[in-house]
């Protein structure tokens, strides 16, 4: 039995609080003791989101929020702006595709951020898009988007505003209303440290009105149906009870932390993160980097190498990199109950295995650089 680090972008570890609620009987879903519990996550998910919009909660990885905010927004026939930086925001264009919505692209290369200047201009080239989907940050690359810049411009529009916060909500700044994001969604596994299979959903009322026309046929992901369910503390389908009594204590350990020392949490360690991966000789790849997962680029040869060794032999299980960037880069998470002592031993075993794998560093390096951050504070 080797003890196993988690430090991938999602799903992370679940932290023991998190872990005995999934192990906790289930109860049935049309009962009042249900209906207290969903609203006490309700409360809980508005703060999280930092919106006074309704939450719904859904059976569904990420991507099925993600197809829900398209397939209840649009019609067919309809053109939308994307903006990608990454794997994760180019999903938004293949999703649109499939449902017949002409895309316009504002995206950049992977590992750039978005320009909020040309998301206005294509706003200002295309009058009649409904709506600018993008990524907060983006996972597959390490990118932070600047999203209190984009809601600015796009609300300004009669388009609406979907962001994509499926990692980057909880760890770090993120504020649904104060910034006019008009629909955002998330998901269980990352800033919530559950296990995968909930997504979550939010709009604003200039997001409702697109719902209100949208054509585009569609049962289990309609979200008229979870709003009138909402109403009376109810899920229109059997929601996966185990992950709702977790999700409650998710919450609540969120609101007991507080959000602003869990994003000041993440922050620092996502600078030690930096410094380690400099100290490594490994150049960071993203031009603005977010604070949930740090990306480096590493030698091609060994690339896919370095995070298989770095699982079977230590257990620690980083992230590669994924499409073009397969083996090219690696990603190191510190997002959810990821601490200070798992930044050393992940570190210290990363630097190991470069060492194995020919790298020509001095032992002790990336350690001396995850110090001197945490020492400082
Ligand atoms: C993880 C992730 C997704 C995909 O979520 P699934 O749960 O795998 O469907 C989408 N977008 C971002 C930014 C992510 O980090």
């Amino acid at each position: 039995m080797m003890k196993r680090y988690l430090l991938t972008p999602g799903p992370v570890t679940i932290p023991p609080e998190i872990a005995l609620k999934e192990a906790l009987p289930i109860f049935h879903h049309r009962t009042n003791e249900f209906a207290m519990v969903y609203k006490n996550i309700a409360k809980g998910l508005k703060y999280v989101f930092q919106t006074e919009n309704e939450v719904y909660v859904l059976a569904a990885s990420g991507t099925g929020a993600m197809e829900m905010a398209v397939a209840n927004l649009l019609s067919t026939g309809d053109k939308i702006i994307v903006a990608s930086c990454g794997n994760f925001g180019d999903r938004w264009a293949e999703i649109a595709r499939g449902y017949g919505i002409e895309v316009i692209s504002a995206s950049v290369r992977w590992g750039k951020t978005i320009k909020p200047v040309e998301v206005e201009r294509a706003l200002k080239e295309n009058p009649d898009v409904k709506a600018v989907y993008t990524t907060f940050t983006e996972t597959s690359t390490g990118v932070a988007n600047d999203i209190k810049a984009i809601g600015g411009i796009v609300s300004k529009t009669n388009a609406v505003l979907v962001v994509d916060a499926i990692s980057g909500l909880v760890g770090q700044e993120f504020r649904t209303d104060e910034w006019k994001v008009d629909a955002v969604i998330s998901a269980s596994q990352k800033g919530f440290m559950l296990a995968p299979g909930l997504a979550f959903i939010t709009l604003n009322g200039k997001a409702w009105k697109l719902v209100d026309a949208s054509k585009i046929p569609k049962f289990y992901f309609d979200i008229k149906k979870y709003k009138k369910f909402y109403a009376v503390g109810e899920t229109p389908f059997t929601p996966p009870l185990t992950l709702i009594t977790a999700l409650q204590e998710s919450v609540r350990l969120i609101e007991e932390r507080g959000l602003k020392n869990i994003w000041n949490d993440c922050k620092l360690l996502a600078k030690a993160t930096r410094a380690a991966m400099k100290a490594l000789g490994l150049e960071l790849f993203s031009e603005v980097p977010c604070e949930i997962v740090t990306s480096a680029s590493v030698p091609v040869d060994i690339g896919v190498k370095i995070v298989k060794t770095l699982r079977e032999k230590y257990g620690v299980s980083i992230a590669g990199g994924q499409g073009d960037l397969k083996g090219r880069i690696i990603r190191f998470a510190h997002l959810g109950c990821t601490g200070k002592a798992d930044l050393l031993a992940g570190f210290t075993c990363l630097e190991m295995v470069l060492i194995e794998l020919g790298v020509k560093i001095k032992k002790g390096k990336a350690a001396a650089a995850v110090e001197e951050i945490l020492l400082r504070t």
